[in-house]
């Protein structure tokens, strides 16, 4: 009789067989998961997500302010900054993600956008009087002016001054998917 090889029996795996017909890491990950397949973070990160047709909505814990808390790798993040960071890729340091949406919950990352602390700042305030909720791409530069602008490579630019939300919404929408040069 042909003796078999002494390696482990996953596809793929040819490290040393150690016991019940898988190699060290296969039996330790078999006695852990029950499986032998790796998930990666990510994998794991999307499996806490309920993708409705708008947002996608963290399932699992969530901590300060309501937004969700994913750990991984002994570390814990916000859910919505690592599902931006996967996608996108980092989020520069003196920046935070803004919530399209206002759905703290929501870690779709087309719903999020970089900007900085301060406008972050305004714009909470402006939640919280509803009536001064503006649209996408616009913030308010003073008590009657509204300035158009958006981020390309990591900075602000200026798309103009404009008299009300909507017109300041509108430059922003001509310019955007195009190339805005400085
Ligand atoms: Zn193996
Ligand atoms: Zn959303």
């Amino acid at each position: 009789m042909r003796r078999t090889h002494f390696i482990c029996t996953v596809e793929g795996c040819n490290r040393q067989h150690s016991a019940k017909g898988y190699c060290l890491m296969h039996w330790k990950r078999m006695k852990r998961n029950g499986h032998t397949t790796a998930r990666t973070p990510e994998m794991r990160f999307w499996e806490k997500v309920n993708k409705t047709d708008t947002c996608w909505l963290w399932t699992a814990s969530c901590g300060e302010y309501g937004y969700g808390q994913y750990g991984t790798g002994g570390k814990n993040y916000r859910a919505h900054r690592y599902a931006y960071e996967m996608t996108y890729g980092k989020i520069p340091d003196d920046m935070v993600l803004d919530h399209l949406c206002r759905n703290v919950k929501c870690v779709n990352p087309s719903h999020l956008e970089v900007v900085d602390v301060r406008e972050n700042t305004v714009r909470g305030n402006t939640v919280k009087n509803k009536r001064d909720r503006l649209p996408v791409g616009v913030i308010r530069a003073s008590k009657n002016r509204f300035r158009a602008r958006k981020w390309f490579n990591g900075k602000s630019i200026n798309l103009g001054y404009y008299w009300t939300p909507q017109e300041a919404h509108m430059a922003y929408i001509l310019k955007e998917g195009k190339d805005v040069v400085i």
